[in-house]
């Protein structure tokens, strides 16, 4: 890739003409164009005018749409198709599911790995944790019209044997509602209950996301040992400096997915959910993110079906997010946070050969951040603009 602007990572200083080589899917040689020497018969993708960055994590996504469900009856072109749709062409190349049927994106997940499949990286979850009388209002519906059933927890002894059962059958992390939404009120897990789903997951060195609703979804969550919030919540805010200050001190990650309010409370009007946002979604952004908390790019995509992310970086800029943080939330603290740092979040010698083209440079407007050229995973273009 020659004559781009080259941004190696959220906190080294752009490389105003560089190039970057990649051989058997990790980088080579990065630097400014002069002195990267191009070997015969290399293939050269031009980048003038063009701007280079890490590959993009989306640390909330699900795999759960009705065009990615019953994989195997999906054509390696309808699946990479719907991946392109939804990940690859907003410069996903790797991807966290939180939430969807296990064997079925492990399927999807198998059939990238082999190559038959264009697609990101996936991290999955599988099915969720919720106590009994939790399934969310919003997904009942889903669930029957595509006849899947996800069992409510009965217990602490069923459901640790579902943890384990789960990253047996390849979980790479543990979802649980520490609230549930409910027609009239949010159900909260009981505390012994998500205590020890935590330390089954932690025992087997996996993470655990929490979907807190409210406050005391959060309370649980912190209680428990949860690694991550996956939303923030407009329900009860904004939060207080000492609930911040616990959040950090628990070394909490937080996913925004401030896009998912402007589909959740689309019965309001302009007015007033300009207000909730200003008033508590931001603020409870800014907070984490001033005190210095770890934030995760992540959107809902598949829960939503906006899968353009120009909005959610919109956001993320009026919540106070510099370019540099919003470049690191979606590359270097995710691959730091789930252990991938050694090979993945920078672009530098060694590493994945997972990066992203952008049109425009998003350091002057951060939603050029969506405005992709070129999607490319391990060296393989799994996105091109036509
Ligand atoms: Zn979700």
């Amino acid at each position: 890739m020659v004559d781009a602007k080259i941004y190696p990572s959220p906190t080294e200083r752009p490389i105003e003409n560089g190039s970057i080589l990649i051989h058997d899917g990790r980088i080579l040689a990065v630097g400014p164009s002069a002195t990267i020497k191009i070997p015969r018969n290399t293939e050269v993708i031009d980048c003038k005018g063009l701007v280079v960055t890490a590959g993009f994590w989306n640390s909330h996504v699900h795999i759960f749409t009705p065009n990615l469900l019953h994989a195997e009856k999906l054509s390696s072109e309808q699946l990479t198709s719907q991946l392109q749709e939804m990940l690859a062409r907003w410069g996903f190349t790797t991807v966290l599911d939180l939430a969807s049927v296990l064997k079925n994106t492990t399927l999807i997940r198998r059939r990238i790995e082999s190559g038959e499949v264009k697609g990101p990286r996936i991290l999955t979850v599988g099915e969720p944790f919720w106590a009994k009388g939790g399934t969310p209002i919003y997904v009942r519906g889903f669930l029957e019209a595509n006849h899947i059933s996800m069992p409510e927890v009965e217990s602490s002894a069923q459901a640790v044997e579902r943890v384990h059962q789960q990253i047996h059958d390849g979980a790479d992390g543990i979802k649980i509602f520490t609230g549930s939404v409910e027609r009239d009120s949010i159900l909260i897990m009981p505390l012994d209950l998500a205590k020890a789903i935590v330390a089954e997951a932690h025992l087997a060195g996996k993470p655990v996301f929490a979907h807190p609703s409210n406050q005391e979804g959060i309370e649980v969550a912190l209680q428990s040992g949860v690694d991550i919030l996956v939303h923030t919540t407009p329900s009860g805010g904004p939060w207080s400096s000492s609930l911040v200050e616990s959040i950090k001190a628990a070394h909490m990650a937080l996913i925004p997915t401030l896009t998912l309010w402007h589909v959740e409370f689309k019965g309001e009007s302009p007015e007033e959910f300009e207000k909730g946002m200003n008033m508590v979604v931001l603020p409870e952004l800014r907070a984490y993110s001033e005190a210095g908390g770890q934030i995760l790019f992540g959107t809902d995509v598949g829960y939503i079906e906006q899968f353009d992310t120009s909005e959610e970086f919109a956001w993320m800029s009026r919540a106070g997010m510099s370019f540099q943080q919003i470049l690191a939330s979606l590359t270097t603290t995710p691959a730091r946070r789930f252990g991938y740092s050694t090979h993945s979040g920078q672009i530098a010698k060694g590493m994945d050969g997972d990066l992203v083209v952008l049109q425009a440079d998003p350091a002057q407007d951060v939603t050029a951040f969506s405005n992709v050229r070129y999607t490319i995973r391990g060296a393989k273009v799994i996105y091109s603009e036509k």
